[in-house]
């Protein structure tokens, strides 16, 4: 085992392999106040990639109701089951040793996937990570439990102000996930064939089909459980992150070679979604570009958090947390950095504003925007989390979006134009 450093955890860590890392690193943001579960991605993926015999349990990408929906099933309490049983008492943050930059959650002083992998000691020996092989049955439905709210009963004259902001008593969120292509993948670490790799161009964790044999150790040693096997080629497959669109090779959608977000991205009709790449150093350090959307919203701003980042694999998925959920609940799945990133989210300021305007509204990865500042058009009174009153002054500007070669891709208000087609001329218009 080796010592990396793991930015997310604010420490060293032990994992299988050194330290290496790509220049730049895939990942993404899904903003959960916004997901619908109309499951468009779900099926954008399945069709691009996962429509084959002996592919009709895998779901790349799927959009689960929680608390109770996993895919499979129970995945993470699960796996946090495990760690605690290996910890007892003692997964645990020291959020006051938070450093900005450093460290932005504090210490996780509990142990991780791989720490606590030592003290799992089967008939083969311990495990590399701390994981479990799901059952068959529990592959099966990959949308169970549905819309099933929890936290409250049906009384008479209860009922009402169960949805008040800013924790609702009864309460549900959608929860979107395709494989965090992690920075210490568990799926790369437990793989006894060194079949899985993440590619130094951009960071996307990949399996090998000639070299995988089906032993399962990735499927038992991701954490996020996003690699399934296939029953009829007896090989592990998962996420390839869309890398020909990744690329720019696709000579439909990018004849210039631009960068294009993966399916499941692109299509997002909640607008939920901004995927692109940010650029790591040798340490593995994301190098500061704050006019990078993704940095911006993440290391910036800390708007957006990993998902459950305690399991230790450094994941590149980053979510802003619903806003009316338990904090207690979205703490234990993104970290100690929740009431920060929902504060914002709650009255974002003009900049956080305008780009919060870039989800969805180009399908070119976007490297770098700019703000034109417009006039201000209006004041609206909000309520905080913390039950606060404070008035929001909002402005009229443009956020403008830049590809890879630097060239402008979009351009978007905050105030969205009406457009009104001539009735002369349209017979449909109204
Ligand atoms: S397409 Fe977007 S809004 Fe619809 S389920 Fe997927 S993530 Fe949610
Ligand atoms: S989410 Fe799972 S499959 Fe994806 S890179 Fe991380 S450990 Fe591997």
């Amino acid at each position: 085992m080796s010592q990396v450093y793991n930015w997310q955890l604010g420490r060293d860590m032990t994992y299988p392999y050194e330290e290496r890392h790509p220049q730049w690193q895939f990942a993404f943001v899904f903003n959960t106040n916004r997901c619908i579960a109309c499951q468009t991605c779900t099926m954008a993926c399945k069709s691009t990639w996962t429509f084959s015999r002996g592919q009709e349990y895998m779901w790349w990408n799927n959009v689960e109701t929680k608390p109770f929906g996993g895919y499979p099933h129970n995945w993470d309490a699960k796996l946090l089951a495990m760690l605690e049983e290996a910890n007892p008492g003692k997964q645990i943050w020291n959020a006051g040793a938070a450093e900005p930059q450093e460290k932005p959650y504090g210490t996780f002083e509990g142990k991780t996937i791989f720490e606590a992998a030592e003290t799992r000691v089967g008939p083969e020996g311990p495990q590399v990570a701390v994981g479990y092989l799901p059952t068959e049955a529990e592959w099966r439905s990959p949308n169970l439990h549905e819309d099933s709210a929890t936290g409250g009963k049906w009384r008479p004259g209860e009922f009402s102000g169960s949805s008040q902001l800013p924790e609702h008593r009864v309460w549900f969120f959608y929860l979107a996930r395709i494989c965090n292509h992690c920075t210490y993948p568990g799926c790369l670490g437990a793989c006894p064939r060194q079949a899985i790799y993440k590619r130094p161009e951009d960071g996307i964790v990949l399996i090998d089909q000639t070299r995988c044999r089906g032993y399962r150790k990735c499927v038992e040693g991701c954490p996020y459980k996003k690699v399934m096997y296939r029953g009829n080629t007896h090989t592990s497959e998962k996420c390839v992150g869309c890398y020909p669109r990744i690329e720019g090779k696709d000579p439909d959608l990018c004849p210039d070679g631009a960068p294009v977000e993966t399916r499941c991205m692109s299509v997002c009709v909640g607008k939920i979604r901004l995927q692109g790449l940010v650029p790591v150093g040798d340490d593995g350090k994301w190098l500061a570009r704050p006019d990078n959307p993704l940095y911006f919203l993440i290391r910036e701003r800390q708007v957006a958090l990993p998902l459950y980042p305690q399991f230790g694999t450094e994941p590149n998925g980053y979510y802003i947390p619903p806003r009316w959920v338990p904090r207690g609940y979205l703490q234990q799945m993104f970290g100690p950095g929740v009431e920060h990133a929902i504060e914002q989210y709650s009255c974002p300021d003009r900049e956080l504003l305008a780009v919060l305007q870039l989800f969805r509204a180009q399908r070119q990865i976007l490297y770098r925007f700019k703000i034109e500042r417009g006039p201000k058009v209006a004041e609206v009174p909000v309520r905080l989390p913390n039950g606060e009153e404070k008035v929001q002054e909002l402005f009229n500007d443009t956020i403008i979006g830049f590809n890879k070669f630097d060239k402008e891709v979009v351009r978007v208000t905050i105030d969205e134009p009406v457009m009104q087609r001539p009735k002369e001329k349209h017979a449909n218009s109204i």
